[in-house]
Protein backbone atom coordinates (compact mmCIF):
# COMPACT_ATOMS: atom_id res chain seq x y z
CA UNK A 1 0.00 0.00 0.00
CA UNK A 2 1.27 3.42 -0.93
CA UNK A 3 -0.21 5.16 1.89
CA UNK A 4 1.84 8.17 3.29
CA UNK A 5 3.37 7.39 6.42
CA UNK A 6 3.20 10.05 9.56
CA UNK A 7 5.97 11.88 10.68
CA UNK A 8 6.99 10.45 13.65
CA UNK A 9 6.90 13.57 15.56
CA UNK A 10 3.15 13.93 14.71
CA UNK A 11 2.04 10.63 15.54
CA UNK A 12 3.79 11.21 19.10
CA UNK A 13 2.52 15.13 19.08
CA UNK A 14 5.57 16.05 20.65
CA UNK A 15 8.23 19.19 19.32
CA UNK A 16 11.24 18.32 17.19
CA UNK A 17 13.36 19.22 20.04
CA UNK A 18 11.25 16.86 22.37
CA UNK A 19 13.70 15.36 25.06
CA UNK A 20 13.48 12.20 25.78
CA UNK A 21 12.00 12.20 28.58
CA UNK A 22 9.09 13.72 26.67
CA UNK A 23 8.83 11.16 24.08
CA UNK A 24 8.76 8.67 26.54
CA UNK A 25 5.69 10.70 28.28
CA UNK A 26 4.02 10.90 24.97
CA UNK A 27 4.55 7.25 24.37
CA UNK A 28 3.06 6.14 27.66
CA UNK A 29 -0.15 8.14 27.20
CA UNK A 30 -0.43 7.24 23.63
CA UNK A 31 0.14 3.84 23.93
CA UNK A 32 -2.23 3.10 26.61
CA UNK A 33 -4.64 4.52 24.83
CA UNK A 34 -4.29 2.77 21.73
CA UNK A 35 -3.53 -0.71 22.95
CA UNK A 36 -5.81 -2.98 20.94
CA UNK A 37 -6.96 -4.78 24.09
CA UNK A 38 -8.38 -1.77 25.51
CA UNK A 39 -9.29 0.09 22.13
CA UNK A 40 -12.59 -0.55 20.24
CA UNK A 41 -11.93 1.40 17.46
CA UNK A 42 -11.30 -0.96 14.42
CA UNK A 43 -7.53 1.04 13.22
CA UNK A 44 -6.56 0.83 17.40
CA UNK A 45 -4.17 -1.59 16.24
CA UNK A 46 -2.55 0.09 13.16
CA UNK A 47 -2.30 3.09 15.32
CA UNK A 48 -0.46 1.30 17.85
CA UNK A 49 1.76 -0.36 15.73
CA UNK A 50 2.64 3.12 14.30
CA UNK A 51 3.09 5.04 17.92
CA UNK A 52 5.16 2.10 18.72
CA UNK A 53 7.27 2.88 15.05
CA UNK A 54 7.30 6.15 16.45
CA UNK A 55 8.70 6.01 19.64
CA UNK A 56 11.31 2.78 18.59
CA UNK A 57 13.24 5.70 16.42
CA UNK A 58 12.26 8.27 18.55
CA UNK A 59 13.69 6.96 21.56
CA UNK A 60 17.04 5.93 20.35
CA UNK A 61 19.23 9.11 19.91
CA UNK A 62 21.05 7.40 16.72
CA UNK A 63 17.95 5.92 14.98
CA UNK A 64 16.21 9.52 15.43
CA UNK A 65 19.36 11.42 13.94
CA UNK A 66 19.08 8.74 11.15
CA UNK A 67 15.21 10.18 11.16
CA UNK A 68 16.00 13.59 11.33
CA UNK A 69 18.13 13.72 8.26
CA UNK A 70 16.96 10.80 5.99
CA UNK A 71 13.44 10.88 6.96
CA UNK A 72 11.51 7.54 6.73
CA UNK A 73 13.41 5.77 4.33
CA UNK A 74 16.16 6.13 6.51
CA UNK A 75 19.81 5.83 4.79
CA UNK A 76 18.72 2.83 3.34
CA UNK A 77 17.43 4.56 0.23
CA UNK A 78 20.88 5.99 -0.62
CA UNK A 79 22.06 2.80 -0.80
CA UNK A 80 23.62 1.53 2.47
CA UNK A 81 21.17 -1.04 3.50
CA UNK A 82 20.22 0.69 6.55
CA UNK A 83 16.73 0.07 8.02
CA UNK A 84 15.24 0.71 11.52
CA UNK A 85 15.02 -2.64 12.61
CA UNK A 86 11.40 -2.62 14.09
CA UNK A 87 10.25 -4.70 16.85
CA UNK A 88 7.03 -6.17 17.81
CA UNK A 89 5.10 -3.31 19.00
CA UNK A 90 4.10 -5.33 22.24
CA UNK A 91 7.35 -6.67 23.16
CA UNK A 92 8.04 -2.60 23.72
CA UNK A 93 4.82 -2.09 25.21
CA UNK A 94 5.83 -4.44 27.92
CA UNK A 95 9.13 -3.26 27.96
CA UNK A 96 8.10 0.78 28.98
CA UNK A 97 5.19 -0.84 31.15
CA UNK A 98 6.37 -3.66 32.52
CA UNK A 99 4.35 -7.54 32.73
CA UNK A 100 1.39 -7.66 34.70
CA UNK A 101 -0.22 -4.57 33.24
CA UNK A 102 -3.24 -6.55 32.37
CA UNK A 103 -2.96 -6.54 28.56
CA UNK A 104 -1.40 -9.59 26.68
CA UNK A 105 2.00 -10.09 27.14
CA UNK A 106 2.25 -13.12 24.74
CA UNK A 107 4.20 -10.82 22.33
CA UNK A 108 6.31 -13.54 20.70
CA UNK A 109 3.79 -16.14 20.92
CA UNK A 110 1.48 -16.69 17.48
CA UNK A 111 -0.37 -13.64 16.82
CA UNK A 112 -3.63 -13.62 14.46
CA UNK A 113 -3.36 -11.61 11.19
CA UNK A 114 -5.16 -8.24 11.26
CA UNK A 115 -8.98 -8.74 9.82
CA UNK A 116 -9.39 -7.03 6.13
CA UNK A 117 -11.92 -5.12 4.73
CA UNK A 118 -13.45 -5.45 1.02
CA UNK A 119 -16.19 -2.97 -0.30
CA UNK A 120 -18.24 -4.50 -3.02
CA UNK A 121 -20.96 -2.92 -5.42
CA UNK A 122 -23.62 -5.10 -6.27
CA UNK A 123 -26.76 -4.57 -8.86
CA UNK A 124 -30.01 -4.43 -7.46
CA UNK A 125 -31.18 -7.50 -8.83
CA UNK A 126 -27.77 -9.13 -7.74
CA UNK A 127 -28.69 -7.75 -4.10
CA UNK A 128 -32.34 -9.04 -4.14
CA UNK A 129 -31.62 -12.43 -6.04
CA UNK A 130 -28.16 -13.43 -4.74
CA UNK A 131 -25.54 -14.16 -6.85
CA UNK A 132 -21.64 -15.12 -7.37
CA UNK A 133 -18.80 -12.85 -7.54
CA UNK A 134 -14.83 -12.67 -8.20
CA UNK A 135 -12.99 -10.36 -6.03
CA UNK A 136 -9.31 -8.94 -5.57
CA UNK A 137 -7.73 -8.55 -2.79
CA UNK A 138 -4.66 -7.17 -1.89
CA UNK A 139 -3.21 -8.84 1.15
CA UNK A 140 0.15 -10.68 2.21
CA UNK A 141 0.89 -14.18 2.02
CA UNK A 142 3.41 -16.61 2.43
CA UNK A 143 5.94 -15.66 0.18
CA UNK A 144 6.20 -18.69 -2.63
CA UNK A 145 8.95 -17.94 -3.37
CA UNK A 146 11.15 -19.25 -0.54
CA UNK A 147 7.53 -21.16 1.06
CA UNK A 148 8.20 -18.60 4.17
CA UNK A 149 11.36 -19.28 5.50
CA UNK A 150 12.78 -15.92 4.03
CA UNK A 151 16.05 -17.66 3.32
CA UNK A 152 17.28 -17.51 -0.23
CA UNK A 153 16.06 -21.07 -1.87
CA UNK A 154 19.31 -23.68 -2.09
CA UNK A 155 20.50 -21.60 1.52
CA UNK A 156 18.86 -22.15 5.25
CA UNK A 157 18.41 -20.16 8.01
CA UNK A 158 21.03 -20.81 10.96
CA UNK A 159 19.83 -21.03 14.71
CA UNK A 160 20.99 -18.04 16.68
CA UNK A 161 24.57 -17.67 17.59
CA UNK A 162 23.93 -14.78 20.21
CA UNK A 163 20.30 -16.51 22.04
CA UNK A 164 20.99 -20.56 20.75
CA UNK A 165 18.03 -20.39 19.17
CA UNK A 166 16.11 -19.32 22.23
CA UNK A 167 14.93 -16.13 21.33
CA UNK A 168 15.83 -14.33 24.37
CA UNK A 169 18.92 -13.12 26.22
CA UNK A 170 19.25 -13.78 29.69
CA UNK A 171 21.63 -11.56 31.66
CA UNK A 172 22.35 -11.22 35.15
CA UNK A 173 22.55 -7.46 36.32
CA UNK A 174 23.18 -6.39 39.82
CA UNK A 175 22.04 -3.39 41.62
CA UNK A 176 21.93 -2.11 45.39
CA UNK A 177 19.05 -4.97 45.60
CA UNK A 178 21.10 -7.61 44.83
CA UNK A 179 21.65 -9.14 41.55
CA UNK A 180 18.63 -10.11 39.09
CA UNK A 181 18.21 -12.23 36.10
CA UNK A 182 16.99 -10.10 33.35
CA UNK A 183 15.51 -11.95 30.24
CA UNK A 184 14.63 -9.59 26.93
CA UNK A 185 13.91 -10.56 23.01
CA UNK A 186 17.54 -11.19 21.67
CA UNK A 187 18.48 -8.21 19.53
CA UNK A 188 20.42 -10.14 16.79
CA UNK A 189 17.20 -12.23 15.67
CA UNK A 190 14.57 -10.48 17.31
CA UNK A 191 13.12 -13.34 19.19
CA UNK A 192 12.93 -15.28 15.82
CA UNK A 193 15.75 -17.96 17.38
CA UNK A 194 17.11 -18.18 14.01
CA UNK A 195 18.81 -15.98 11.22
CA UNK A 196 18.79 -15.41 7.62
CA UNK A 197 22.54 -15.62 6.17
CA UNK A 198 21.12 -15.25 2.45
CA UNK A 199 17.60 -13.38 2.66
CA UNK A 200 15.44 -14.63 -0.06
CA UNK A 201 15.13 -12.34 -3.30
CA UNK A 202 11.68 -12.32 -3.19
CA UNK A 203 11.05 -10.72 0.03
CA UNK A 204 13.94 -9.37 1.40
CA UNK A 205 13.70 -12.38 4.27
CA UNK A 206 10.40 -10.94 5.64
CA UNK A 207 8.79 -14.12 4.95
CA UNK A 208 5.98 -12.48 3.10
CA UNK A 209 4.82 -10.87 -0.14
CA UNK A 210 1.85 -8.55 -0.49
CA UNK A 211 0.11 -9.86 -4.00
CA UNK A 212 -3.10 -9.45 -5.21
CA UNK A 213 -5.95 -12.50 -4.41
CA UNK A 214 -8.93 -14.02 -6.24
CA UNK A 215 -11.66 -14.92 -4.01
CA UNK A 216 -14.95 -15.99 -4.64
CA UNK A 217 -17.85 -14.86 -2.54
CA UNK A 218 -21.42 -16.34 -2.31
CA UNK A 219 -23.74 -13.51 -2.38
CA UNK A 220 -26.88 -15.10 -0.54
CA UNK A 221 -31.23 -13.62 -1.46
CA UNK A 222 -32.02 -10.37 0.39
CA UNK A 223 -28.83 -8.50 1.58
CA UNK A 224 -28.87 -4.39 1.78
CA UNK A 225 -26.70 -1.46 1.40
CA UNK A 226 -24.31 -1.90 4.00
CA UNK A 227 -24.79 -6.45 4.95
CA UNK A 228 -21.64 -7.82 5.48
CA UNK A 229 -20.54 -11.05 4.38
CA UNK A 230 -17.56 -12.56 6.67
CA UNK A 231 -15.12 -14.86 4.98
CA UNK A 232 -13.17 -16.37 7.80
CA UNK A 233 -9.68 -16.94 7.86
CA UNK A 234 -9.49 -14.67 4.45
CA UNK A 235 -7.73 -11.98 5.91
CA UNK A 236 -3.97 -10.85 7.01
CA UNK A 237 -2.01 -13.77 7.81
CA UNK A 238 -0.77 -14.14 10.65
CA UNK A 239 2.87 -14.29 12.77
CA UNK A 240 4.72 -16.83 14.09
CA UNK A 241 2.29 -19.59 12.87
CA UNK A 242 -0.89 -17.43 14.31
CA UNK A 243 -4.24 -18.20 12.11
CA UNK A 244 -5.51 -15.31 9.21
CA UNK A 245 -7.66 -12.95 10.62
CA UNK A 246 -11.06 -12.21 9.05
CA UNK A 247 -12.15 -10.57 5.39
CA UNK A 248 -15.54 -8.32 5.72
CA UNK A 249 -16.95 -7.56 2.34
CA UNK A 250 -19.38 -4.98 3.00
CA UNK A 251 -21.86 -4.08 0.29
CA UNK A 252 -23.02 -1.18 -1.38
CA UNK A 253 -26.46 -1.72 -3.24
CA UNK A 254 -26.97 -0.07 -6.64
CA UNK A 255 -30.79 2.32 -6.42
CA UNK A 256 -33.45 0.54 -9.17
CA UNK A 257 -34.78 3.12 -11.83
CA UNK A 258 -38.15 1.72 -10.84
CA UNK A 259 -38.13 -0.72 -7.83
CA UNK A 260 -37.66 1.55 -4.27
CA UNK A 261 -36.33 -0.81 -1.72
CA UNK A 262 -38.30 -0.79 2.04
CA UNK A 263 -36.77 -3.63 4.29
CA UNK A 264 -37.81 -7.07 2.27
CA UNK A 265 -41.27 -5.09 0.70
CA UNK A 266 -40.52 -3.18 -2.91
CA UNK A 267 -42.53 -0.72 -3.18
CA UNK A 268 -43.63 0.46 -7.11
CA UNK A 269 -45.30 3.99 -8.14
CA UNK A 270 -48.08 3.54 -10.53
CA UNK A 271 -49.82 6.49 -12.70
CA UNK A 272 -53.32 5.63 -13.47
CA UNK A 273 -56.06 8.74 -15.11
CA UNK A 274 -58.91 9.50 -13.65
CA UNK A 275 -61.17 6.73 -15.89
CA UNK A 276 -59.36 3.96 -14.84
CA UNK A 277 -59.70 5.36 -11.38
CA UNK A 278 -63.35 5.86 -11.16
CA UNK A 279 -64.64 2.51 -13.90
CA UNK A 280 -61.78 0.32 -12.34
CA UNK A 281 -59.44 -1.28 -14.86
CA UNK A 282 -56.67 -4.30 -15.51
CA UNK A 283 -53.47 -2.81 -15.69
CA UNK A 284 -49.94 -4.18 -15.79
CA UNK A 285 -47.07 -3.22 -13.57
CA UNK A 286 -43.27 -4.71 -13.56
CA UNK A 287 -42.46 -7.12 -10.79
CA UNK A 288 -39.18 -8.78 -10.14
CA UNK A 289 -40.23 -11.33 -12.37
CA UNK A 290 -41.63 -9.35 -14.62
CA UNK A 291 -44.77 -7.88 -15.39
CA UNK A 292 -48.14 -8.69 -13.43
CA UNK A 293 -51.63 -7.37 -14.24
CA UNK A 294 -53.20 -5.80 -11.16
CA UNK A 295 -57.22 -5.03 -10.49
CA UNK A 296 -57.86 -1.62 -9.81
CA UNK A 297 -61.07 -1.64 -7.91
CA UNK A 298 -63.77 0.80 -9.78
CA UNK A 299 -63.56 4.10 -7.50
CA UNK A 300 -59.79 3.84 -6.18
CA UNK A 301 -58.64 6.69 -4.90
CA UNK A 302 -54.91 8.59 -5.10
CA UNK A 303 -52.35 7.28 -2.81
CA UNK A 304 -54.53 3.84 -2.32
CA UNK A 305 -52.15 0.64 -1.84
CA UNK A 306 -52.29 -2.49 -3.60
CA UNK A 307 -50.13 -5.24 -1.65
CA UNK A 308 -48.87 -8.31 -3.92
CA UNK A 309 -48.31 -10.58 -1.54
CA UNK A 310 -44.63 -12.53 -1.44
CA UNK A 311 -43.60 -10.78 -4.58
CA UNK A 312 -40.79 -8.42 -2.73
CA UNK A 313 -37.47 -9.82 -1.36
CA UNK A 314 -36.21 -12.61 -0.25
CA UNK A 315 -35.83 -12.51 3.41
CA UNK A 316 -32.02 -12.78 4.21
CA UNK A 317 -31.42 -16.45 6.06
CA UNK A 318 -34.83 -16.97 6.56
CA UNK A 319 -38.12 -18.33 4.72
CA UNK A 320 -40.18 -16.23 2.76
CA UNK A 321 -40.49 -13.23 0.94
CA UNK A 322 -41.73 -9.73 1.50
CA UNK A 323 -44.46 -8.24 -0.57
CA UNK A 324 -44.79 -5.65 -3.34
CA UNK A 325 -46.53 -2.35 -2.39
CA UNK A 326 -47.73 -0.95 -6.01
CA UNK A 327 -48.66 3.30 -4.50
CA UNK A 328 -51.95 4.01 -6.90
CA UNK A 329 -51.86 7.69 -8.14
CA UNK A 330 -54.68 9.18 -9.87
CA UNK A 331 -53.47 11.68 -12.38
CA UNK A 332 -55.34 14.50 -13.74
CA UNK A 333 -55.30 15.17 -16.78
CA UNK A 334 -53.86 19.05 -17.82
CA UNK A 335 -54.36 19.35 -21.13
CA UNK A 336 -57.83 18.78 -22.87
CA UNK A 337 -58.47 18.35 -26.29
CA UNK A 338 -62.06 19.89 -27.18
CA UNK A 339 -63.54 16.32 -27.14
CA UNK A 340 -62.66 15.68 -23.58
CA UNK A 341 -63.64 19.16 -22.56
CA UNK A 342 -67.13 18.64 -23.53
CA UNK A 343 -66.70 15.33 -22.17
CA UNK A 344 -65.66 16.43 -18.92
CA UNK A 345 -68.38 19.13 -18.91
CA UNK A 346 -71.08 16.97 -19.47
CA UNK A 347 -69.94 14.90 -16.29
CA UNK A 348 -69.67 17.40 -14.25
CA UNK A 349 -73.31 18.24 -14.34
CA UNK A 350 -73.21 14.86 -12.71
CA UNK A 351 -71.28 15.19 -9.87
CA UNK A 352 -71.21 16.12 -6.63
CA UNK A 353 -70.41 19.43 -6.32
CA UNK A 354 -67.44 20.52 -3.98
CA UNK A 355 -67.99 20.69 0.19
CA UNK A 356 -65.89 21.18 2.73
CA UNK A 357 -64.94 17.62 4.44
CA UNK A 358 -65.95 16.83 7.49
CA UNK A 359 -63.44 14.86 9.48
CA UNK A 360 -59.90 15.27 9.26
CA UNK A 361 -57.65 12.80 7.04
CA UNK A 362 -54.38 11.81 9.05
CA UNK A 363 -54.04 8.56 6.77
CA UNK A 364 -52.32 10.55 4.09
CA UNK A 365 -49.47 12.08 6.86
CA UNK A 366 -49.23 8.74 7.73
CA UNK A 367 -48.34 6.99 4.78
CA UNK A 368 -46.20 9.96 3.62
CA UNK A 369 -43.98 9.23 6.65
CA UNK A 370 -44.30 5.64 6.25
CA UNK A 371 -42.87 5.64 2.59
CA UNK A 372 -40.91 8.67 2.86
CA UNK A 373 -42.65 10.15 0.05
ZN1 LIG B 1 10.77 -15.13 0.31
ZN1 LIG C 1 18.91 -14.71 18.82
Amino acid sequence: MAERQRDYYEVLGVDRSATQEEIKRAYRRLARQCHPDVCDEPDAEARFKEINEAYQVLSDPEKRAMYDRFGHAGPGAMGYGFDFGFRDPFEIFEEVFGTGFGFRTTSRGPRRGADLRYDLRLTFEEAVFGCEKEIEVMRYEVCPYCKGSGAEPGTTPVRCSECNGTGQVRRVQRSILGSFVNITTCPACHGEGETIPIPCTKCGGARRVYMARKLSVTIPPGVDNGTQIRLGGEGEIGQRGGPRGNLYVVLEVEPHPIFQRRGDDILVELDINVAQAALGAQVKVPTLEGEEEITIAPGTQSDTIIRLRNKGVPRLKRNGRGDQLVLVRVVVPTRLTKEQKRLFQELEKTLEPAQVRKEKQGFLDELRELFGL
